[in-house]
């Protein structure tokens, strides 16, 4: 069976499931057309005041939540609880949010009358999810569509299965009609059938660039829309003049959160040349504090890589970079423990040729560059085919965020660690993906912005 949770710190299969029939999925299709008739009966603020309901059972089962996320994918057991309160405060955001952004939008224009533009549901969504932060994922594309009316078919990743099932039964069991969000283990067959479904109208999917291709074309083909988040290799620029006690207490956090598993991971540290002996003992300093072991036990500061294929990847991945002239300036040691463990490794003498430049590793490793000027600083940051997040550090927050305007991405932070709340747009550009998630953005991604003229 394709999907089963396997702990990643003890390598034991704890449960499998079956994948769905079509029979299964032609149902669910049913089901959620027919909920989307009823949504459209129904006011918005009806679905705000479910969505608050789920907020609520969220933060009721938070402590069961956050356990079976950390055994589904292995993440620190703080880290699964961050993410659970998060999907609370999105579904708030949304639910005391989302009538007001929904609301007709009035046009001033030259036409005889009025003109407004309102915003309905369109249908069915497709979602396909990855495992890496399992819960949030679904919230951020769920509660939007919830309040939109637009009923969810989800295909989360196979290795999150447990995960998946429970944050769709919580939502029914606060009260969510049955279709609003239907978890379903399907095939990569089902996915693109159902995108194919006249029925559906449209996917939104969060994952690797090869997942998004394929959903994608998928949607393209039958001229559906979608969104799509896919990966990163976002920049932290260090300037000159930045505070590096700041830098360096953000930096190792910014690439370890997760075990280094997040689109949004500092994934290149691009460093000026006056600062860059300093930062990268500092960075070595704070990867080598580290504690790897139980990721339940709150003593444990890293946890294990969600499979062993992931670990087996990025190890390849380490071995071709250092081949190709990589210096290991810290790490890439084995762990002697049982589980998935990747020693936190910094990498340095990264040049263009290097596969280390280019492909996006998904795990604890830090690269760092050496710059000589701000604007070389500025073009390295942007030498890259992805486009999603960022974080620059400088003396003066105004001169960080006119770098920041330079750098070619969906969002960055300055002087800040990067984070995700639900009145902010998610979302990248380039091979980052397009479209945003969150926000008045996300609100909106998948409406029927309806032009009515009225004489
Ligand atoms: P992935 O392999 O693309 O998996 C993501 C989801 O897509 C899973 O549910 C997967 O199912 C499904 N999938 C993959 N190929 C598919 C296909 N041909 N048809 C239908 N579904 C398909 O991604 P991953 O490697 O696990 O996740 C890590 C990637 O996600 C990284 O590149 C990371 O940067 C990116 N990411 C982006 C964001 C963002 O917001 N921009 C956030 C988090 C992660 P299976 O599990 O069954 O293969």
């Amino acid at each position: 069976m394709a999907y089963q949770t396997v702990n990643p710190y003890t390598n034991e299969l704890v449960k499998e499931y079956p994948n769905a029939t079509d029979q299964q999925l032609e149902e669910a299709l049913k089901t959620g057309q027919n909920l989307y008739e009823e949504f459209k009966k129904q006011p918005v603020k009806e679905r705000g005041e479910i969505l608050h309901n789920i907020a609520s059972k969220i933060r009721e089962k938070a402590d069961e939540l956050a356990r079976a996320c950390t055994i589904d994918m292995g993440k620190l057991l703080t880290e699964s609880q961050g993410e659970v309160e998060l999907c609370a405060v999105i579904a708030d955001w949304f639910a005391d949010h989302g009538e007001e952004m929904l609301k007709p939008e009035e046009i001033e224009t030259t036409a005889t009358g009025t003109a407004e533009i309102q915003h309905h549901a369109t249908g069915v969504l497709m979602m396909v999810e990855p495992w890496n932060f399992p819960y949030y994922q679904i919230m951020r594309v769920f509660a939007p569509n919830f309040m939109v009316g637009n009923p969810m078919i989800l295909k989360h990743a196979s290795n999150t299965p447990t995960s998946a099932q429970m944050m769709a039964d919580i939502i029914l069991e606060a009260g969510a009609p049955k279709g609003s969000l239907t978890n379903m283990f399907l095939t990569y067959d089902q996915v693109t059938a159902a995108i194919e479904d006249p029925r559906v109208q449209g996917a939104a999917l969060t994952g690797s660039e090869r997942g998004g291709e394929a959903v994608a074309s998928a949607a393209g083909k039958n001229l559906k829309k979608t969104t799509m988040e896919l990966g990163g290799m976002d920049p932290f620029v260090v300037l000159d003049d930045a505070d590096m006690d700041d830098v360096a207490d953000i930096a190792w956090r910014s690439r370890l959160y997760n075990t280094g598993q997040e689109c949004t991971s500092s994934k290149r540290f691009i460093v000026m040349e006056n600062v860059y002996d300093e930062f990268v003992e500092r960075l070595k300093e704070n990867f080598s504090k580290v504690k790897a072991g139980d990721p339940l036990d709150p003593n444990t500061t890293i946890a294990p890589m969600n499979t062993k294929k992931a670990k087996e990847d990025l190890q390849k991945q380490v071995d071709e970079a250092v081949k190709a002239g990589a210096e290991v300036v810290y790490g890439n040691e084995p762990i002697d423990l049982p589980g998935q463990f990747f020693m936190p490794t910094i990498l340095t003498n990264v040049d263009r040729d290097n596969p280390a430049y280019t492909t996006e590793m998904f795990g604890p490793i830090g690269v760092v560059y050496k710059v000589s000027t701000e604007q070389e600083a500025i073009e390295l940051a942007n030498d890259s085919s992805y486009g999603l997040g960022g974080v620059v550090f400088a003396g003066d927050s105004e001169h960080g965020a006119e770098v920041a305007s330079q750098i070619e991405t969906g969002m960055v932070f300055v002087n800040n660690f990067r984070y995700s709340l639900p009145e902010l747009p998610f979302g990248g550009v380039k091979r980052s993906g397009y479209g945003r998630e969150m926000s008045r953005l996300g609100q909106m991604a998948f409406v029927n912005e309806k032009l009515i003229v009225k004489a």
